[in-house]
């Protein structure tokens, strides 16, 4: 609480204390920023106007910096009459604006929305839990592997790299920042008009295909917005780092620290957190460097995303052809990988994986870390997956190759006797899971 008038702070204080906030104080702007420094508060009340620094300048500090400050919420109170005071301090990136004296009523109604006192820390993000919506909806805006691929061959299943965009339960969340994301980028940019807006960004892996997109992200460019980038190190250097370095002078004319929308960029380890009401699991791909596929659940049910995943069973058994004892250890180590990522997939709703190459194709590039379609199928079919999705598509597949895919792994799961339905990636389309009705009516 950020205020020169004593009075005014006491009564605060009595206020929120009973209802278990820990209060920190500050009669004008230097103290204030001394405070937030050391304490990264969840929320700052703080006048507009006093001493030693004013509200649009302690607006302005906050949202200059990234990490710990980036989700503070700043409530600006105010005996200001004038309308432009308000609009300029919701400009600046204010969350609410509260004219003084404050009725403890609706200051209350704030607070309790956004960080309950005895919110747990349980989860990884401290976003707020929002209604349950009627759908999960899942949108592909790039399917491509490696590179982009524009041209009239790839207009059907579309020439952008790895972005797929899940909303469910007032959450935005971003699987994958290849060039899928700068179309995304536009629309929820149209959609939001320019209204704060958070994003969670979850990375696989940092290869360019999933990475390259980011500093084309419109939202990314406004200060209102926050935006969570979640994945695991990058290989070798640091997650942050390895974003940042493709941001550099010769890469690129912006750097990451100067993106004006509030990143935060954390590095996961642990296999398992939740994003508002959604529940995540990771695990393992078979590629090279740390790559992980994310397994999201809400009561609509569960999607599966691995876009880069080279089965074991396969892999090995192509590469150790003949080599006797070896191989009977090798194959078992190899089946139990299987196995686990069987267990990850098991039962979902939708399962989005690696299916690059035909067989052919993948004798030729055993080791190169992506799947033969039909070994994808088959896992699919083997783990109970209700919709199955080829993703990753390799830049040298036309749209007629693709299609000539699907009905070749259509015919497999059918051969396979199960009703997981087959299909290619594409983008601009959209899936729907709805609330099963029995969990509507509780
Ligand atoms: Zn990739
Ligand atoms: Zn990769």
């Amino acid at each position: 609480m950020i205020d020169d008038e004593s009075v005014f702070r006491s009564t605060l204080r009595v206020l929120l204390k009973k209802r278990g906030w820990r209060v920190l104080e500050a009669d004008g702007g230097e103290r204030g920023l001394e405070i937030l420094q050391d304490q990264h508060p969840d929320v700052v009340i703080c006048d507009l106007l006093m001493p030693k620094g004013n509200g649009y300048q302690m607006i302005r500090s906050i949202r200059e910096q990234r990490g710990r400050l980036s989700k503070t919420r700043v409530i600006i109170t105010t005996s200001s009459p004038y309308e432009a005071d308000r609009v300029t301090a919701l400009a600046e990136g204010a969350d609410a604006y509260l004219m003084k004296p404050v009725v403890a009523s609706e200051l209350l109604v704030l607070l309790d929305q956004w960080t309950p006192p005895d919110a747990s820390d349980s989860t990884e993000t401290d976003a707020p839990d929002r209604p349950e919506s009627s759908t999960m909806r899942v949108t592909f805006w790039g399917v491509r592997g490696s590179v982009p691929t524009p041209g009239p061959d790839t207009v059907r299943y579309g020439g952008n790299t790895s972005c797929v965009e899940i909303r469910v339960n007032g959450e935005i969340i971003v699987l994958d920042a290849g060039t899928g994301i700068r179309p995304l980028g536009a629309a929820l940019s149209t959609e939001f008009n320019g209204k704060p807006t958070h994003v969670t960004l979850l990375l696989t892996h940092t290869h360019w295909d999933h990475i390259q997109g980011f500093p084309f992200f419109k939202p990314a460019y406004n200060p209102k917005n926050t935006l969570s980038v979640l994945g695991y190190e990058g290989a070798r250097k640091g997650l942050e780092a390895t974003l940042s370095n493709q941001m550099e002078s010769p890469f690129f004319p912006i750097s990451l620290p100067e993106l004006p929308g509030n990143i935060t960029i954390k590095e996961l380890k642990g296999m398992s957190f939740t994003i508002g009401s959604v529940q995540v699991t990771t695990a393992y791909a078979n590629h090279p460097g740390v790559c992980v596929g994310y397994r999201l659940t809400t009561r609509h049910g569960s999607v599966v995303y691995m876009p880069d995943n080279e089965l074991f069973m396969r892999l090995k058994a192509q590469q150790n052809q003949g080599d006797g004892e070896k191989t009977s250890d090798t194959q078992s180590f190899a089946k139990h990988q299987d196995q686990k990522l069987l267990d990850f997939i098991r039962d979902a709703d939708v399962l989005i994986l690696d299916s690059q190459y035909d067989e052919a194709e993948y004798k030729q590039r055993v080791g190169w870390g992506h799947s033969c379609m039909n070994d994808s199928v088959a896992l699919a079919v083997a783990a109970g997956v209700r919709k199955f999705y080829m993703f990753h598509h390799d830049p040298e597949h036309s749209d007629a190759r693709i299609t000539e895919f699907v009905s070749q792994g259509r015919k497999l799961a059918g051969k396979l006797g199960n009703r997981t339905s087959v299909d290619a990636a594409a983008e601009g389309c959209t899936i729907e899971l709805p609330l099963p009705s029995d969990a509507e009516a509780s």
